[in-house]
């Protein structure tokens, strides 16, 4: 029997979770849908452009493409070009990996403010996801960041370099002109635990101390003595590495760079402040009931992401996942990654997740039911008029888009508009 299956979301998750079925049940037909014209999520849309290696997983993932046994197709949104019914009638089980691209709300005074922002869409901008717009408004001379993860450190960090220096990258030329003209000169990132709880991992630590003409500022009052102890329950190696690179930190003088990156710890945020604007942010110095202020005229808080229910698909609202139970959702239906799981862990920890959805999907096999019109899937999406994209389509985009960088001796620049991407794509 041919299993036909549909993936929703063709970011890692998605892709993973294909090939991983494809290997464990060769005799299946996958469709991998993404709402976006271009396949790989949060590889596209999400790791920031001056991390080349991880951007570099998109070599493996186009291998898994590629080979065709699974088939993507793009600008097709699950709820209103397809929904639950279509995916019955056409296959026997659907795998949601729709991952979490929303900011976690953060509930303080003032964070509705012009000037507060979530990470999450600063990342869309500056990654030139096609839903958002295509300026940002970069006023501030000093921003304050919030959180201690790794969206924390690409936010800061972004703002911080140089427009110039991201030219390597696959950045678009709005992006870069939008960095261009940025006033800049101070990112205030805080911790609200102290610098033995980050949670950050070492390679982003150590390369914030490696921008271009940008200080890195850290206070004596953060670091009492005995900071860190090794030996404390939950220390890891890298805690451990962490800790020292904030050491050499401490020791190290100011070149008198152009910007300034401070790391602030014990800074619980309790208000963004401002009339019709930010112009500080107010924290209490955590557990200590003194409070203290901050002169910034942006914030950005990174204090985690938050996925978005899907219709039809039940949904746990306090966590922001699909309810699940090991992947299993409800009859022929599952979920993998950052939507089953919650927004924490590497890019490769989709992986074993992953695996423990297709077991259990494989496992299910003799009692998912048979769908009445295997295969017709394209059918019932060009009688809707939708302009899906396909793997050719995509390989179309991909050429296109090398070709306009190496007019300006880049790798890559980027095409942001959806309909450009699809007119490329299409044609
Ligand atoms: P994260 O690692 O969970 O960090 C969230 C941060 O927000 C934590 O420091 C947390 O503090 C803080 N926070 C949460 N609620 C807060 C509040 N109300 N006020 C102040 N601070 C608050 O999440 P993330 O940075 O969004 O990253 C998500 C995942 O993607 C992580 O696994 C990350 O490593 C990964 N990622 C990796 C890269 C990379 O380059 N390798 C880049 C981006 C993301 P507490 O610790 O005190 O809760």
């Amino acid at each position: 029997m041919t299993l036909h299956v549909a993936i929703v979301g063709a970011g890692p998750a998605g892709i993973y979770a294909g090939n991983i079925l494809a290997h464990q049940f060769p005799d299946v037909e996958i469709d991998l849908f993404d709402s976006l014209p271009a396949p790989y999520g949060l590889i596209r849309y999400g790791v920031a452009p001056d991390h080349p290696r991880i951007k570099g997983i998109v070599n493996s993932l186009h291998e898994m493409l590629n080979d065709g046994k699974i088939r993507f197709y793009g600008n097709v949104t699950f709820g209103k070009d397809l929904n639950l019914e279509d995916i019955k009638k056409h296959y026997h089980a659907v795998i949601f990996a729709t991952g979490a691209i929303k900011d976690a709300e953060l509930s303080i005074p003032g964070i509705d403010l012009p000037g507060s922002f979530g990470a999450a869409d600063f990342v869309a901008w500056y990654d030139g996801h096609p839903d958002y717009p295509r300026t940002w408004p970069l006023e501030a001379k000093q921003v304050a960041v919030l959180g201690n993860g790794n969206v924390a450190l690409d936010v800061a960090r972004m703002l911080a370099k140089h427009a110039d220096d991201l030219l390597s990258t696959d950045i678009p030329a709005n992006v870069y002109e939008g960095l261009k003209g940025s006033p800049l000169t101070d990112v205030h990132v805080f911790g609200r635990r102290g610098p033995a709880n980050i949670k950050f991992t070492p390679i982003e630590l150590r390369e914030l101390g490696e921008v271009e003409d940008v200080d890195i500022v850290l206070y004596d009052e953060d670091f009492p003595e005995g900071w860190f102890d090794e030996d404390a329950e939950g220390v890891t190696n890298q805690h451990k590495v962490m800790a020292r690179i904030l050491e050499s930190w401490r020791g190290r003088a100011l070149t008198g760079a152009s910007r300034r990156l401070h790391l602030h710890f014990y800074s619980t945020p309790v208000a963004i402040l401002g009339e019709d604007k930010v112009t500080g942010i107010k924290f209490e110095r955590t557990g200590t009931g003194k409070t203290f202020e901050h002169e910034v005229q942006a914030v950005y808080r990174a204090i985690g992401y938050f996925g978005s229910a899907l219709p039809e698909i039940p949904f746990d609202e306090k966590f922001g996942v699909i309810t699940n139970h090991g992947g299993r959702v409800i009859d022929g239906v599952y979920a993998t990654g950052w939507i089953k799981r919650g927004p924490v862990g590497l890019i490769g920890h989709t992986k074993s997740d992953a695996t423990e959805t297709i077991e259990n999907l494989v496992a299910d096999i003799p009692n998912l039911k048979h769908p009445i019109a295997p295969g017709e899937i394209l059918q019932t999406l060009t009688q809707r008029g939708v302009e899906y994209t396909d793997w050719k389509g995509w390989l179309k985009l991909d050429a296109h888009e090398q070709s306009l960088g190496q007019k300006e001796n880049r790798e890559r620049i980027k095409v942001v508009a959806r309909d450009e991407q699809v007119k490329i794509s299409r044609a």
